[in-house]
């Protein structure tokens, strides 16, 4: 088999609340590592526990990439993007971003408003379903970002796998990419985020483009398990990155 071509698109960095990590290293650490090209997708958050965007550095952010693209942009190719919290119920913030022409957007769910209050983790997990089926259909994104998180912050998840499925073919039939973010696999036995049997359903939906990512918050996690994820990809789906929103296929 042909090496594959390893990209990893997101990557939070000193920009994003919950990481220290320089974008320079992780731009040194994915040389090493191989991989064809990285995006960093810091964090803008909007709910009752953070706004990110009132105190975002976007000139300073913006500066730094491309002074490390200007630096390293001849061995690998460096994106720049935003991972954003329900930008469905966010819609001006969500323009402004796209006014900066990220890359890439990645779509999440976080702490969405109709998620606060819920203590039972059951109804917790059903909640957060929905929130995400609601930003999946109406959000303004590229890539829906770990459709079933809770799968790596509740070690008793329970799927409901078939409202799930319906998500991932909803976001096919949009014409969206997913994502498989593998940062669950830090636990033992834990299937990426969605897994294989979600992916085959949007890829059966007619989902055309999947992203492969580590969600990585520091330089040691970078690439984590995406090549192992890429190599066992449905034949129907093509692994891409973005460039100023546009789909790339890879290989
Ligand atoms: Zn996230
Ligand atoms: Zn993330």
């Amino acid at each position: 088999m042909n090496k594959l071509t390893l990209c990893d698109l997101h990557v939070h960095t000193n920009y994003s609340f919950d990481s220290s990590a320089e974008m320079e290293r992780y731009a040194v650490a994915a040389i090493e590592l191989g991989l064809a090209a990285i995006c960093f997708t810091d964090h803008i958050d909007i709910n009752s526990h953070r706004n990110t965007f009132a105190t975002f550095r976007f000139d300073d952010r913006l500066r730094e990439f491309q002074r490390v693209k200007s630096k390293y942009g001849g061995k690998i190719t460096l994106l720049q993007g935003y991972e954003v919290g329900d930008p469905h119920l966010h819609p001006k913030e969500t323009a402004f971003l796209r006014s900066l022409q990220p890359d890439m957007i990645i779509g999440s769910v976080h702490d969405s408003p109709l998620l606060d209050g819920i203590v039972s983790r059951r109804e917790y997990e059903r909640a957060y379903d929905k929130c995400v089926r609601i930003m999946a259909e109406n959000g303004d994104y590229d890539v829906l970002g770990h459709v079933d998180v809770l799968r790596k912050w509740h070690d008793d998840y329970v799927e409901d796998t078939d409202y799930v499925y319906e998500t991932l073919r909803r976001c096919a039939k949009r014409g969206k990419a997913i994502e498989i973010n593998t940062s669950s696999m830090h636990r033992d036995g834990v299937p990426p985020m969605p897994a294989p049997d979600a992916v085959a359903e949007f890829a059966a939906a007619g989902g055309k483009y999947v992203t492969v990512n580590s969600d990585s918050h520091s330089c040691g996690t970078l690439g984590f398990k995406c090549a192992e994820i890429a190599a066992a990809l449905p034949q129907e789906v093509r692994r891409c990155y973005f460039v100023a929103g546009k789909a790339v296929p890879i290989d």
